[in-house]
């Protein structure tokens, strides 16, 4: 059983437990925006879905997220 913190997180780079890490993928649940939007956001940010981040950081993005959809919507895009 694996008790070092020995995974990183790529935004704050503190040392977390590998189960206290998050990915990009679980904003695929997210009603909106559509995961393939979504993708395409982070990758302008240069992060893809196996990016390691703390839950504060993944908060933090999701965030980000809502903002430059929402910002997206109201322009009509
Ligand atoms: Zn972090």
């Amino acid at each position: 059983m694996q008790t070092n913190k020995n995974a990183q997180c790529k935004k704050c780079l503190n040392k977390f437990y590998q189960k206290e890490i998050y990915t990009i993928q679980q904003f695929q649940y997210k009603e909106q925006p559509k995961y393939k939007w979504t993708l395409n956001f982070f990758k302008k940010l240069g992060i893809n879905e196996w990016d390691s981040f703390c839950e504060k950081c993944v908060m933090t993005y999701s965030k980000e997220l809502d903002d430059a959809w929402n910002n997206q919507k109201s322009q009509g895009l």
